[in-house]
């Protein structure tokens, strides 16, 4: 799955806190049970927002039982039966349910007696053994209890029941257009059992035939192909029927109805289609070529085919992630797809290649081998973070993605720096429990430790690794030993023991380095916390780390101090090459010296992002001032990168947020105005064949100059708004969307308007999304309020509730009334708004920075729990008291540097 990208993503991080005392029992099915194959017949009424479900599962039993037990959920059971093989047969392939025969006696006069009563009637006229079931709704379980036993081996379910098309993006649910209604299904992690009943658990994979049963004029999109399509059972609808999977988890089992339109090309003898609604078709060009030569370049690296037929990626119109990997029919939010090819903005553009690579990489990585369990969800996530970067990077060297995944590391390593941080392998038995897992630890921290043993061991020996992984567990499940076994056996290195320490223990190390000594220079690691005390005992949080050298080689270190060898002093010592070390650094006062005067000439870009993440981390803990940070962060307001300048100025937006009086701001503003003004202005305009790097150049300090209120870019906001709200095409294209949300902050109810026009009637999803976005911006107290009411109204997708009030809730300016209302309407959010986006809104109150606050938030939660933000509410509740003790520490060393700058 994609978790979806916006305001929330980077702050879900959850951890294991003090909050375990009464959490619920684990729910894992009883085992015992093992399906082969599942036959499904749905027959849904879009109208009535229901569903029929007609299904048969074929079971292997490990030794006789009166009672099996599976997962339900919203299920309606009307009959329920069980058939028995008959003998001579067990081990067969046998689709066909045969009914009454049994391999026992008394299953037999079992059956005669069910017929007799004339209550288990087959289409054949014989009754199977009818089952007396038993919900716990807790559990999201039904147990089928039988009269007599039924026999070891093979057993056939047959089951019918009722369900309901829901609202809440999750299961067999219903998305709407002004145009009609949508059946869409969205069951990772654990929603299949609200489609059908199933043993909804990942490492009970089956073989699946499904078949939909729709209005004549819709079509059905699933995992495969269509095997027949014929007219029937009744006047009015079809009957589609799709070809049988591979052995997969249901997790991955997906089918949209609608009248979905696609546009359609082939790589490697695979066909490939990206589908939209009508409207949206002429939007799934880029996305298109994106695929395609993804499956190419797939195809190769893991030296396994693409195992589909076919691969449909599929824009669904409400859709909770970002998107999600259904083996062979993948579904995504309708901004990570579909762009404009031509005149889609980069940003966009690059959103949708990364997207695309990462679920088809989840092909092989999820759905081709699979998790045996939720608390490895990092060999799916960790694995296809790590891969859509690798991809996406090859696909467009320009775009410049290794610098993204610098960014993404370094707030990845904030995040874990927390003392409510979690291990990547973690306890995760409750659905509650394994959609929290769905955070950033499992996906940027899983990923960044991949992408740093694979730097060690190197790409080639890597992939070996990877293949003989992905060749060994095809069609089965595999654990984190079977990934790092493989991967040690192939590279003769410790794989394994460096994988297990990132793995299992939670935590980012800090690698503190000495003076030289003789030819050497001395290493030691301990736990880094973002707080001060900043490193807790090395004892038993103590890693397996790979040193790389910049201009050298690697070196393991383990508890002990070990000597890095250092020969040439002609050359720089910086001890995190590339920026792929999963570490913070801390160097003597000589080395950073040295550092920090050759980092524009030496170090790379991705070093740069890395050496300002390092210096800001040991800041927050208390080593080093403010004073000392913002020196070196307008040391690097020359820095030809956009990226890197976009990391200092975004440090300094977060030390006027977070340590800085309201007094101080004003005098911070006034040094980002005196320092980056002048190199604004040095940028000139921007022509028609301006570089996408000057662009970005531009764009940034043009955001940062505007929010530090700068006359001369406010003033260029203001006109560039205008003539866009005029209807005028944009002059200049790079800095459109900036100056719209500047010109908003300050924006009256006109503009306000204006904007809510275009959220509600645009139809290209960027464009809506950002005028959605946009709404957030307003500052005006009535118009903060306007937005709010709009987030619960029924005009928005649930899909955006959350995100929306999240975005008001961590803006320092908007955060008060947001929480008000928050607490308000509570009762009427948590009704019209998915899980998720809960979530969204706990994670959003770590924003604050006050004792005060840091209270409220903790007794309304209290009184108010999100089931799937427990760890994540207590990571909000670490975040502002970091950021309380931040301030505290820093806000008169803040003082004494502005005195001293003539701020
Ligand atoms: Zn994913």
């Amino acid at each position: 799955m994609e978790i979806w990208r916006g305001l929330a993503v980077a702050g879900l991080v959850v951890g294991l806190g003090a909050m375990g005392a009464g959490r619920v029992e684990a729910q894992r099915l009883p085992g015992g049970v093992r399906p082969e194959h599942y036959s499904l017949t749905i027959a849904p009424d879009l109208k009535a927002a229901t569903f029929a479900g007609s299904e048969t599962i074929e079971v292997v039993l490990d030794a006789p039982t009166t009672t099996i037990t599976l997962n339900a959920a919203e299920i309606e059971f009307g009959a329920v039966k069980a058939f028995v093989e008959p003998e001579g047969v067990v081990g067969g392939k046998v689709r066909t349910v045969v009914p009454g025969r049994a391999s026992s006696g008394s299953f037999d006069s079992a059956s005669r007696d069910e017929t007799a009563r004339g209550s288990a009637q087959d289409d054949r006229g014989v009754g199977g053994l009818e089952a007396v079931v038993m919900l716990d709704e807790k559990k999201e379980q039904a147990t089928f209890t039988f009269a007599r036993a039924l026999p070891e081996g093979r057993v056939t379910l047959k089951i019918e029941y009722k369900g309901i098309l829901n609202d809440k993006l999750r299961g067999f649910y219903l998305s709407k257009t002004k145009a009609r209604r949508y059946g869409a299904t969205q069951f990772e992690a654990t929603d299949a059992r609200r489609a059908f009943p199933s043993f909804d658990e990942p490492a009970l994979k089956a073989t699946f035939d499904v078949t939909l049963v729709v209005d004549a004029n819709d079509t059905v999109i699933s995992n495969t192909q269509i095997a027949s399509d014929t007219a029937g059972p009744v006047a009015g609808k079809h009957t589609v029927v799709f070809t049988t999977t591979p052995r997969m988890s249901t997790y991955l089992v997906a089918w949209l109805v609608g009248d979905f339109k696609c546009s359609e090309g082939k790589t490697d003898g695979v066909a490939i289609r990206v589908c939209a609604t009508p409207d949206k078709v002429k939007l799934t060009r880029f996305a298109l070529d994106s695929a395609k030569q993804t499956l190419h370049d797939y195809d190769r690296y893991f030296g396994i085919k693409y195992p589909m037929a076919k691969l449909d990626l599929v824009a669904v119109p409400d859709f909770e992630a970002g998107a999600m990997e259904n083996f062979g029919c993948i579904t995504f939010r309708e901004t990570d797809l579909l762009v404009d090819k031509k005149d889609g903005a980069l940003a966009a553009k690059k959103e949708v290649e990364e997207v695309v690579a990462h679920e088809m990489a989840h092909q092989w990585f999820g759905d081709l081998v699979t998790m045996a369990w939720w608390d490895n969800l990092w060999l799916n996530e960790g694995f296809a973070t790590w891969m859509e970067t690798k991809e996406a990077a090859k696909a467009h060297p320009k775009w410049k993605y290794e610098q993204d995944a610098a960014v993404e590391m370094d707030s990845t390593m904030d995040e874990d720096a927390g003392r409510t941080t979690r291990a990547i392998r973690a306890r995760a038995e409750t659905p509650d429990e394994i959609n929290e897992s769905f955070d950033e630890i499992a996906y940027g921290k899983a990923g960044a430790v991949i992408g740093m043993v694979e730097n060690w061991v190197g790409d080639e020996v890597f992939r070996r690794g990877v293949h003989e992984y992905l060749t060994e567990h095809s069609y089965g499940n595999a654990t984190a030993e079977d990934f790092w076994g493989t991967e040690a056996r192939v590279s003769g290195l410790p794989v394994d023991q460096v994988m297990q320490s990132f793995v299992a223990q939670p935590g980012v190390p800090l690698v503190r380095f000495g003076s030289v000594v003789g030819d050497a220079i001395p290493a030691r690691q301990g736990r880094f916390f973002l707080a001060a005390p900043t490193t807790g005992p090395a004892g038993n949080a103590a890693w397996t780390i790979p040193i790389c050298q910049k201009d050298g080689g690697c070196k393991l270190l383990g508890p002990e101090e070990t000597m890095l060898a250092w020969t040439t002093d002609a050359a720089l010592f910086y001890a995190n090459a590339g920026d792929k070390g999963y570490y913070r650094t801390d160097y003597s006062v000589g080395q950073l010296k040295a550092i920090v005067a050759n980092a524009e000439t030496r170090l790379t870009v991705e070093e740069r992002i890395g050496l300002l993440g390092d210096r800001w981390a040991l800041m927050q803990a208390g080593e080093g001032s403010v004073g000392e940070f913002l020196d070196l962060a307008l040391g690097v307001k020359a820095d030809p990168s956009a990226t890197v300048l976009e990391s200092a100025l975004g440090k300094i937006g977060a030390i006027g947020t977070q340590i800085a009086t309201d007094k101080d701001r004003k005098r911070l503003d006034g040094v980002v105005r005196r320092e980056f003004g002048g190199v604004y202005a040095g940028l000139g305009k921007g022509g028609r064949h301006e570089s996408d790097e000057h662009a970005d150049l531009r764009e940034t300090l043009f955001e940062a100059l505007g929010r530090a209120d700068d006359p001369m870019v406010l003033a260029e906001a203001v006109s560039v708004t205008n003539a866009l709200l005029a209807g005028q095409k944009p002059e200049d294209a790079a800095v459109v969307d900036t100056a719209v949300g500047l010109v908003a902050a300050k924006g009256d109810a006109a503009m306000y308007e204006k904007m809510l026009r275009v959220a509600q009637t645009a139809t290209d999803p960027d464009l809506k999304e950002d005028a959605l976005h946009t709404l957030t911006r307003f500052q005006a107290p009535e118009l903060v309020a306007r937005t709010l009411e709009y987030a619960v109204s029924d005009a928005v997708r649930s899909q955006d509730r959350g995100t929306l009030i999240a975005r008001l809730l961590s803006q320092r300016e908007t955060q008060d009334q947001a929480w008000a209302f928050v607490e308000q309407h509570w009762a009427e959010i948590e009704r019209k708004a998915t899980e998720n986006s809960d979530a969204r809104i706990v994670v959003a109150a770590g924003a604050f920075c006050s004792v005060e606050r840091r209270d409220e938030v903790t007794s309304f939660f209290a009184a108010h729990p999100v089931a799937s933000a427990e760890r994540t509410l207590s990571k909000s509740i670490d975040s502002i008291n970091d950021c309380v003790a931040l301030r505290a520490a820093q806000e008169p060393e803040l003082r004494q540097w502005l005195d001293a700058h003539g701020g």
